[in-house]
């Protein structure tokens, strides 16, 4: 008999039909023994619903109030779960976040979980109850309801199974696992059986969001046994697994991640003098605006081009800063771009290989895809192209490193 936590995200109950799947299933475990305790997203598109009817009041809604209101969606598909487990015969009882006591900070939409109080649950699972958590949600120290930012059941599921001790927490999806990367835009894309947490968090942090980074973070600190699975069909999906074995050789790329998030921006012809890249980003992030990558040139006449990314939804008010530090600096101008993506590989096989970078710009140049940035970390390689070529891009590296289901893994 084994504890899980299963988490089931929006497509999974995004119908009447598909909450009374979701209990067949839960069934399933509780008819052969097993303690189950179930997160629940909210139905798919009912967050951005929620959030649409906000916006139609105020483009920038308190964050408290946001939170209220984004936090019904996931009330409605716990309620209705449990009444599908009673239909069946299931003993199974609901709780808001905040009724658990999933306690967050106060940064309201993003929080993050500072602990979980386990006693309601245990007696629950003690007295042979299956209990359903709404996803997404906890509550501060003033009783305020919380959210953890968009994708966040993912989190509390990690965190529940970490507070309880499960055997495994299990995150049901639409994809039968973590595959090579967007099965949406790859048709010959591969399921991993495995993934190490390392590579699975640059994937997440890099654009795949099959699960949300934190929960990624979560599950490595407290080494919770995570796996990516299909509600819809049965199989093993993918285990996020802390260390990689050695007994089978590893490709030396493990997916491909992409984003269309970020908009590119560049200050030219800025004095080659020391401080110049305070004075540029500076004002940027006390405007709270976060940077991803940075680009300077060696100044060839004494003036350098200085160029970043930022969040595709912060552009605007970049460059409205930007304008102000290109008078303030004596440069000659900015440019931007917002119809930028940022292509990623990603594996900690590339440790030891070498010539990794120079087959990804090979595969790119025989596309005729120009390369606009270029970043490097110890297992992975990102650059930012034009928006329009990165299917083509990602599915001439996805080839190009022999990731096709087609392919047999190779070095
Ligand atoms: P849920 O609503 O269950 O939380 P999400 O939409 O958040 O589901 O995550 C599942 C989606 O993640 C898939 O439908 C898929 O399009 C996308 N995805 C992106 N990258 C990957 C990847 N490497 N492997 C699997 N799915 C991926
Ligand atoms: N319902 C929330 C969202 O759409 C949380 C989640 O589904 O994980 O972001
Ligand atoms: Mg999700």
């Amino acid at each position: 008999m084994a504890l899980y936590v299963q988490k089931y995200g929006g497509t999974s109950v995004g119908s009447v039909e598909r909450i009374e799947a979701v209990a067949d299933k839960v069934k399933g475990f509780r008819d052969r023994g097993d303690d189950v305790v179930v997160v629940l997203s909210a139905m798919s598109g009912e967050t951005n619903r929620l959030i649409g009817l906000a916006k139609d009041i105020q483009a920038q809604p308190n964050a408290r109030e946001l939170d209220v209101l984004v936090s019904t969606g996931e009330q409605v598909t716990i309620a209705l779960l449990c009444m599908a487990l009673h239909k069946r015969g299931v003993d199974a009882r609901s709780y808001t976040g905040g009724q658990v006591r999933i306690r967050t900070d106060n940064t309201h939409t993003k929080a993050r979980i500072q602990d979980i109080e386990t006693e309601r649950m245990r007696a629950d699972l003690d007295a042979g109850r299956v209990v359903v958590v709404a996803g997404f949600q906890g509550v501060d120290d003033n009783g305020n309801i919380t959210t953890l930012g968009r994708g966040g059941s993912d989190t509390t599921g990690v965190a529940l199974a970490a507070a309880l001790k499960a055997d495994e927490c299990q995150i049901y999806t639409d994809v039968d696992g973590v595959y090579t990367t967007d099965p949406r835009v790859v048709e010959d894309a591969r399921r991993l059986d495995k993934i190490t947490f390392e590579e699975m968090l640059e994937m997440a942090s890099l654009g795949s969001k099959v699960l949300q980074i934190r929960s990624v973070e979560f599950a490595g600190k407290y080494k919770v046994p995570l796996r990516v699975l299909s509600s819809f069909v049965d199989g093993p999906g993918t285990l996020i697994t802390i260390e990689d074995d050695n007994t089978v050789e590893k490709p030396v790329i493990s997916g491909i991640a992409f984003n269309r998030d970020e908009a590119k921006l560049t200050v030219i012809g800025v004095p080659d003098i020391p401080g110049v890249a305070s004075r540029i980003l500076g004002p940027i992030s006390r405007a709270n605006i976060e940077v991803d990558m940075i680009v300077q040139n060696v100044a060839a006449d004494q003036t350098t081009d200085f160029t970043f990314t930022v969040h595709r939804n912060d552009y605007e008010k970049a460059q409205k800063i930007l304008e102000q530090v290109v008078a303030e600096l004596g440069a000659r101008e900015c440019a931007g771009d917002n119809k930028i993506a940022k292509v990623s590989i990603v594996g900690v096989g590339m440790r030891s290989h070498a010539g990794v970078a120079s087959k990804m710009f090979d595969a790119l140049a025989n596309e005729n895809i120009n390369i606009q940035m270029i970043s490097t970390s110890e297992i992975k390689v990102s650059v930012v192209i034009a928006e329009k070529y990165l299917e083509l891009a990602v599915r001439a590296l996805h080839s190009s490193f022999n990731l096709d289901s087609s392919d047999t893994v190779s070095e």
